[in-house]
């Protein structure tokens, strides 16, 4: 099972991301989009996701641990900035702490 198997929300239609393997990395993507063409192409990377949280803490997770401090996650948008880079626009909600939030002006790790 991936690391954030179920965890991951749209946040256009509310259905769950799905897990796709891309030359040889793992990423999530909007079962709707995927499925069907009928919703925002947006996918983010594993590891960015994971980076996000190993940096807010400052250690690394197992996967038992990851799953139990995440109550879900909510991706929006992924834009690029003015420099062309991927911009990622993501809630990381978690159980006990407050939310990794990464918006177009605004971050909170
Ligand atoms: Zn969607």
């Amino acid at each position: 099972m991936a690391l954030f198997s179920k965890l991951i929300k749209c946040g256009h239609c509310g259905g769950n991301f799905k897990v796709k393997k891309e030359r040889g990395k793992i990423k999530y993507i909007c079962s709707k989009y995927d499925n069907y063409r009928n919703c925002k192409r947006i996918s983010v990377e594993e590891n960015f996701i994971l980076d996000l949280i190993e940096t807010r803490y400052d250690k690394k997770f197992t996967e038992k641990e990851i799953r139990g401090i995440i109550d879900y996650i909510e991706i929006f948008d992924k834009i690029k900035n003015k420099e062309g880079e991927d911009l990622h626009i993501l809630n990381i909600y978690f159980k006990n702490d407050k939310p990794i939030i990464l918006s177009e002006n605004f971050l909170q790790l």
